[in-house]
C-alpha cells in the first residue's frame, strides 16, 4: 500500500530540512572562530582576563587557571564527541527543564570554557558565537543565562558536565548586533573585531 504524504506535510517537511541546513552551515562556519577563542583562552591568561573582563566574576577569577584536561575527562569519560569536548552543550531535559522560555526550543551553549581560581572555585564561561546578520532563534539569548543558572545547579546529576560554582555568559558578535536589547542575556559582549584584536588566529574575513 503506497503511503499518503499531504502537500502540509512535504511543507513542513522541506522547511525543517531547509531550517536544519541554515543551523549546519551556521554552525560549521563558526567553527574556525571558537576555535581560535579556545585556543587563546586555553594558552594565555590575558585571554582569559579579558574574556571576563567588566563582569562580576572579573576580580574573583583574574589570572584563574583553565581547566582543559579535567573537561576533556568528564565531557568524553564515555565516549569523545564529534566535536571539540568544549563545544555544544544542551540540557537534555527539554520539556522537564526550566532553562528555556515558554515556546522555545531546546537550545545549546556553543562552548563552555571552566576557570578555577587561587580559592579553588570554578567559573563557566558559556559562549554563544554570532556571525553578522546571523538571527537570533526565539528564546535563543534568554536561554543562556537560564541554561547556565540550571547547569551549576545540577551538575552533580550530569556524567558529562563539569562541577562548578559560578557562571557568566558571554557572546561574540558584530558591531551591527550591539543595539539589539536581547544582548542584556549576556555578562560580556566581545565584537569581532574585539577578537581579532586579542585572540591570534581569530578569522578576519568579516
Ligand atoms: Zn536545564
Amino acid at each position: 500500500m503506497a503511503e499518503e504524504v499531504n502537500s502540509d506535510e512535504v511543507a513542513r517537511l522541506q522547511t525543517s530540512y531547509w531550517s536544519a541546513q541554515a543551523v549546519a552551515a551556521y554552525s560549521q562556519k563558526a567553527q574556525p572562530f571558537l576555535n581560535a577563542i579556545a585556543d587563546g583562552i586555553f594558552t594565555s591568561v590575558e585571554v582569559r582576563n579579558w574574556l571576563i573582563a567588566q563582569t562580576n566574576a572579573a576580580s574573583s577569577y583574574k589570572s584563574a587557571a583553565i581547566l582543559i584536561e579535567e573537561q576533556k575527562a568528564v565531557r568524553w569519560h564515555k565516549k569523545p564527541t564529534l566535536q571539540p569536548f568544549w563545544a555544544n552543550y544542551h540540557c537534555g531535559r527539554d520539556a522537564d527543564c526550566t532553562c528555556r522560555i515558554v515556546g522555545s526550543k531546546s537550545l545549546e551553549s556553543d562552548a563552555i570554557f571552566f576557570l578555577q581560581n587561587g580559592s579553588g572555585r570554578i567559573l563557566a564561561v558559556h559562549i554563544e558565537f554570532k556571525h553578522p546578520k546571523e538571527p537570533f532563534g526565539f528564546g535563543q539569548p534568554e536561554g543562556y543565562p537560564m541554561r547556565a543558572d540550571c547547569f551549576a545547579r545540577t551538575h552533580r546529576e550530569r556524567s558529562t558536565l563539569n562541577a562548578h560554582d559560578d557562571w557568566i555568559t558571554v557572546i561574540f558578535c558584530d558591531e551591527a548586533t550591539l543595539s539589539d536589547q536581547r544582548l542584556s542575556h549576556f555578562e560580556r559582549v566581545i565584537t569581532h573585531r574585539e577578537a581579532a584584536a586579542m585572540i591570534p588566529n581569530y578569522p578576519c574575513n568579516e
